[in-house]
């Protein structure tokens, strides 16, 4: 079988060449959190974001590991690439999760300062102060966004 078959049977959306995101069949799935990707000789990669096993995607799928190479099964070394390769999409999925925890905290931030402002332009007549507090909130967003950006990185190295 092909990445593109797979792809298209799990009625997925291309994100890239070669490269798609499909909703997980391996579990209750509200995001696209399963990539589908085309590996070395044309071996499918499949890795569920939400931390599903490879097993249990093919299982839903009611496909086998042999239907994930577009011809002969791979060798000893080739095994072994493809072992290193699953190794570094788990890194790559713990940085995905890490940076969504942040973002979240950073948006529920902002939306507690915004939601302080509007009480206090609530009881302001004066437009030139409402202009004034909402330059502050601005000032104080872009500190919150520099502050966590350090810790952002830092989870997707
Ligand atoms: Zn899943």
């Amino acid at each position: 079988m092909t990445a593109a078959a797979l792809a298209d049977m799990l009625r997925a959306r291309r994100t890239g060449a070669g490269k798609w995101m499909a909703r997980c069949p391996a579990h209750e799935d509200h995001s696209a959190s399963l990539s589908i990707g085309v590996g070395e000789g044309g071996r499918i990669l499949v890795y569920c974001f939400a931390g599903c096993a490879l097993g249990a995607v093919l299982e839903a799928t009611g496909l086998g590991m042999k239907d994930l190479f577009d011809g002969p099964p791979p060798s000893p070394e080739q095994a072994c690439n493809f072992a290193r390769e699953r190794g570094q999409r788990a890194i790559e999925a713990t940085a995905f999760r890490l940076e969504r925890i942040q973002l979240a905290d950073l948006y529920r931030r902002l939306w507690k300062a915004s939601d302080a402002l509007g009480e206090r332009l609530a009881h302001e007549a004066d437009d030139a102060h409402g202009m004034e507090l909402l330059a502050q909130l601005f000032h104080r967003s872009v500190e919150q966004l520099r502050s966590i950006e350090p810790i952002l990185s830092e989870g997707l190295r």
